[in-house]
């Protein structure tokens, strides 16, 4: 699987379609979601008509579709991605497909540039998390990033041989001796979680470890993985491979959940000032229909009727007439569907927030703005 990183996204947003539009797009591949890959194939059918009718008959664009096509129908193996990201120019001769083990939002948009702001979502969402399991004779590192597990012991049990080695020819001394391998051994566990930072960096770490040894464990570690630290994890240092990916996609839970509540703050504070803040639907997408929005947030689940500009497609809670145009207006299901995708498209933060409960006392929706 193509790893994405910062650097990457930041190339990808420099490319400018040359002779022809850039097509981007995004697809939801979760087996979970959409079990028969024919109706996945169905359902992109139907995803790429409607890019078709606005491509207005550009060869480029044209072409990039039917490939997309190609790729689901031949080539996709979803055995281990749930999303996919395409940026592709038929014109400038670019095909990249990023394929990702976490689902994204199906969308396709045509554009002079790559639309990467799923891509930014993505890694903003899942932050490489450390996990260091620990008891008295053993210690394995792993690294988590993008829902996967990198299994990153085996490094680790050859550092600790010696150790063991050690402690045999200690058997029978004093006490002290035996605190003196325990110090050793905490000393040699924290460093390779060091080293392996160094090889392979991440945002967070837990320790699963007995209390008192994650105590020691914890004090012993770099000031730089101290400050990473997000938790503990009760899972055994046998624990299999599925045990600590479970764990760790907690911890990932709690991560993202505290960096959510941190941006609801932000707004709530922004929104009392009465500074770059607004609460609730209707003004939210008064906000985007005058491209103010920087980070648009809503509560998962949350859906409420609405209107749409059929002439520029200017969004309001209230009808019937266009603020922008004075076109009449119609009628749409869901209006937070359509803000979310409208905020996509230009380029917004996007956080779908779970289970917060300042956020659902906003009024479920909210933006915090540019100016
Ligand atoms: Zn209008």
């Amino acid at each position: 699987m193509a790893a994405i990183t910062e650097a990457a996204i930041r190339e990808l947003a420099s490319i400018k379609g040359e002779r022809a539009p850039i097509t981007s797009c995004y697809l939801d591949v979760d087996g979970r979601r959409v079990a028969r890959h024919r109706d996945l194939e169905h359902e992109v059918d139907v995803l790429l008509k409607g890019a078709r009718s606005r491509a207005d008959g550009d060869a480029s664009v044209t072409a990039d579709l039917r490939r997309i096509e190609t790729y689901v129908r031949d080539d996709l193996n979803r055995s281990r991605v749930r999303g996919v990201a395409i940026f592709a120019c038929a014109a400038d001769d670019m095909w990249r497909v990023i394929e990702l083990p976490v689902p994204v939002r199906t969308r396709v948009v045509i554009n002079h540039t790559p639309a990467v702001g799923q891509l930014e979502s993505v890694l903003r969402e899942h932050e490489p998390i450390g996990v260091l399991l620990a008891d008295r004779q053993r210690a394995r590192m792993f690294v988590f990033e993008l829902g996967e597990l990198v299994d990153r012991s085996e490094l680790f049990e050859e550092a600790l041989r010696d150790i063991d080695g050690r402690g045999d020819r200690d058997r029978g001394d004093h006490a002290q001796a035996f605190e003196a391998r325990d110090q050793q051994h905490v000393r040699t566990a924290a460093h390779v979680a060091f080293t392996v930072w160094g090889q392979h960096p991440f945002a967070h770490l837990a320790i699963a470890a007995p209390d008192a040894l994650a105590g020691q464990l914890e004090a012993a570690l770099h000031p730089y993985l101290r400050e990473r630290l997000a938790g503990r994890l009760s899972v055994p240092v046998t624990a299999s491979h599925e045990q600590v990916l479970a764990a760790a996609q907690q911890i990932e839970a709690e991560v993202e959940r505290a960096r959510q509540a941190e941006i609801v703050d932000r707004l709530r504070a922004a929104v009392s000032a009465g500074r770059r803040g607004v609460a609730g639907l209707a003004d939210l997408v008064e906000a985007l229909g005058e491209h103010r929005v920087d980070t648009l947030l809503v509560s998962s689940g949350y859906s409420a009727p609405g209107w749409r500009c059929t002439r520029c497609d200017r969004l309001a809670a209230m009808g019937r007439r266009c603020r922008t145009c004075k076109q009449e207006m119609v009628e749409v299901e869901d209006l937070v569907e359509d803000a979310v995708e409208e905020a996509l498209a230009q380029q917004c933060q996007v956080e779908i927030c779970i289970g917060n409960a300042d956020l659902d006392v906003m009024g479920r929706a909210g933006a915090l703005l540019r100016y």
